[in-house]
C-alpha cells in the first residue's frame, strides 16, 4: 500500500512536470536583458535599435521560418528617420486561420525598458520557438513581429499594416499584441476601444472592436488556472477595453480582432483616474500609497505614482529588488497561456 502510494505520488509527478519548458522565455528575459547582449536603452532609430533588431533576427534566424528585416522610414518634425520590424512566419497549412503576434523592441530614451517591452520581446521570441518545436500540434498559420519604433508613434506597427493589401490583411484572423507584459500588479487582456481610434494613417480603415480574440484568450486562462482578467473599469474605452497607444491599433484600423496583453493595475486611482497608468501598489514606487484609498496619499506631492514603465525604474535590477520574482513568474504565466492558446485540444 505504502509503496503503491509513493508509486503514484512518483506517477503524478511525471504526468504534471515542472516549469521546465515554460522556462525558456525566461532564458530569452535574461539573455535579452543581459550585459552581453546590452538590450538596454534603445530609442527608435538609432544605433542602439538597430543592434537590438540584430539580435532578434538572429535568434528568429535559429527557427526555420524565414525571418526577414522589414526597413521603413517615417517623419517626425519635417525630419526623416529609419527603423526596421523583423517578421517571422510560419506556415502549417493553408487551411488554418493565421494570426499575428507583435512585440515592439524599442524604448524611449530615459528607459532600459526591462519591462516595455523586452518582456514582451522574449515572450514573443519564446512563443516562436515554441511554435517552432511543435509544428504539428499548431492550430494557426502565425505571423510573429518584433516592431521597431513603437514609443514615437507606432511606426513600425503602421509601416507593416501599410504595406499589405487589403486581401493580405484579410488573410489574419485576429493580432496579439503583447507590450509591457510583466512588472505591474495584475495581468489583463484587453479588446479595442468601443470607440473608434484614429485610423487616418490608412487610406481605407474599417475599424474592428471585436473582443472574440480577447475572450477566447481569456477562456484559455481561466482553463489552465492562469490569472488573466479583463479591467472593470467602464469610463474611457469600455470594462475589458484599452485605447489606441500600442501596436493593436493599426491592426484594429484595418478591421483585425486585437487582443492586447498588459501587467498593470486598474484598482489604483492614479493621475487622471482608474486608467491602468499607475502600474503597482508597491511602496517603493511611491512617495506615499495610501491602502485604504488605493491611492497616493496626498495627489498635490505625489510624484511617483506606482509607475514604472518609462521611468528609471524600468530595469532588472530595481524590479528584482523590490519584486523579486514578479517577473518570471509573469512571463511563465503568459507563455502558458499564448502556447495553450496556439495548439489543438488535446485528442
Ligand atoms: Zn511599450
Amino acid at each position: 500500500m505504502f509503496k503503491l502510494f509513493i508509486g503514484s505520488l512518483i506517477a503524478a509527478a511525471f504526468v504534471f512536470p515542472t516549469f521546465a519548458q515554460d522556462s525558456s522565455v525566461t532564458r530569452y528575459f535574461k539573455e535579452l536583458t543581459s550585459a552581453n547582449l546590452n538590450f538596454g536603452k534603445r530609442p527608435a532609430s538609432t544605433k542602439q535599435e538597430a543592434e537590438a533588431a540584430g539580435v532578434i533576427a538572429k535568434i528568429f534566424d535559429g527557427f526555420d521560418f524565414n525571418a526577414q528585416v522589414q526597413p521603413f522610414t517615417y517623419s517626425l518634425k519635417d525630419k526623416r528617420f529609419e527603423s526596421q520590424n523583423i517578421v517571422a512566419q510560419i506556415n502549417v497549412d493553408e487551411a488554418l486561420p493565421t494570426i499575428v503576434i507583435g512585440a515592439h523592441y524599442d524604448t524611449v530614451p530615459n528607459a532600459n525598458g526591462a519591462t516595455d517591452n523586452a518582456s514582451g520581446s522574449a515572450l514573443l521570441l519564446s512563443v516562436a520557438e515554441f511554435a517552432h518545436q511543435h509544428k504539428q500540434k499548431l492550430k494557426y498559420n502565425v505571423v510573429f513581429i518584433a516592431f521597431g519604433a513603437e514609443e514615437v508613434g507606432l511606426q513600425g506597427s503602421k509601416a507593416y499594416v501599410q504595406s499589405l493589401t487589403d486581401n493580405q490583411l484579410k488573410r489574419f484572423s485576429g493580432m496579439i499584441n503583447l507590450d509591457t507584459v510583466a512588472g505591474g500588479d495584475t495581468l489583463y487582456v484587453h479588446s479595442a476601444s468601443n470607440t473608434a481610434y484614429n485610423c487616418e494613417f490608412l487610406a481605407n480603415p474599417s475599424y474592428s472592436n471585436d473582443s472574440t480574440l480577447r475572450d477566447q484568450l481569456l477562456s484559455t486562462a481561466e482553463a489552465n488556472k492562469l490569472s488573466h482578467q479583463k479591467h472593470p473599469i467602464e469610463k474611457g474605452f469600455g470594462a475589458g477595453r484599452t485605447g489606441g497607444w500600442s501596436d493593436h491599433r493599426p491592426f484594429a484600423c484595418a478591421g483585425i480582432p486585437i487582443a492586447y496583453i498588459e501587467a498593470t493595475n486598474f484598482n489604483i486611482h492614479g493621475r487622471q483616474g482608474q486608467d491602468g497608468y499607475s502600474q503597482t501598489t508597491h511602496q517603493h514606487f511611491w512617495q506615499c500609497f495610501d491602502d485604504k484609498a488605493v491611492g497616493p496619499c496626498d495627489k498635490e506631492s505625489e510624484s511617483k505614482w506606482g509607475e514604472i514603465w518609462h521611468t528609471e525604474n524600468d530595469n532588472v535590477k530595481t524590479l528584482e529588488q523590490q519584486l523579486p520574482g514578479r517577473i518570471t513568474a509573469q512571463l511563465q504565466q503568459h507563455y502558458q497561456l499564448l502556447t495553450q492558446f496556439l495548439v489543438k485540444e488535446a485528442q
